[in-house]
């Protein structure tokens, strides 16, 4: 059976929300800036063109809560923008090492895999061959930020 994966950005009630605010959940204003090229923005899933106006927030990715449920930076958009609509590894991350970390339903962390260029999705498909494997952060390697979240796609 091949499992097919979803996978999620911050959310859009999450952005709408920390965008009417101009505060992000933990108390950070929504400073725009504007981007180089290459920043991994967490609301569209790809990395930034020169000139966009992002912003910097902290955001919790883990909705499985628990200790592990870490609070980090992230760039997203200032204004309201598509969102990430792919079903695919997202294009932009492929190319990119990542450290891919998973958690089990209850939020607990799993053992981890650094992905090099071009391994990320082999990678996440053998991972989630663990049942006991509820989620998958795809992070940075060296800052270790999130940068999106990975769960088998519901029936
Ligand atoms: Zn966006």
């Amino acid at each position: 059976m091949i499992t097919e994966l979803e996978f999620v950005p911050v959310p859009a009630r999450d952005l709408d929300r920390i965008r009417c605010n101009g505060y992000d959940d933990h108390g950070n204003p929504l400073v725009p800036r504007t981007s180089g090229a290459g920043a991994p923005l967490r609301c569209c899933l790809r990395l930034s063109r020169e000139g966009e106006q992002i912003a910097l927030i902290s955001y919790r990715p883990s909705e499985l809560g628990g200790p592990y449920a870490e609070i980090g930076p992230v760039f997203v958009h200032v204004e309201a923008c598509p969102g990430f609509t792919g079903s695919s590894f997202p294009a932009d991350f492929i190319d990119r090492r990542a450290v891919l970390r998973p958690y089990d339903a209850a939020g607990q962390m799993l053992e981890g895999v650094l992905a090099e260029p071009g391994e990320s999705e082999g990678e996440l498909k053998r991972l989630f061959d663990d049942p006991a494997v509820a989620l998958v952060h795809v992070r940075n390697v060296i800052a270790g930020c999130w940068n999106f979240s990975v769960r088998r796609k519901a029936a």
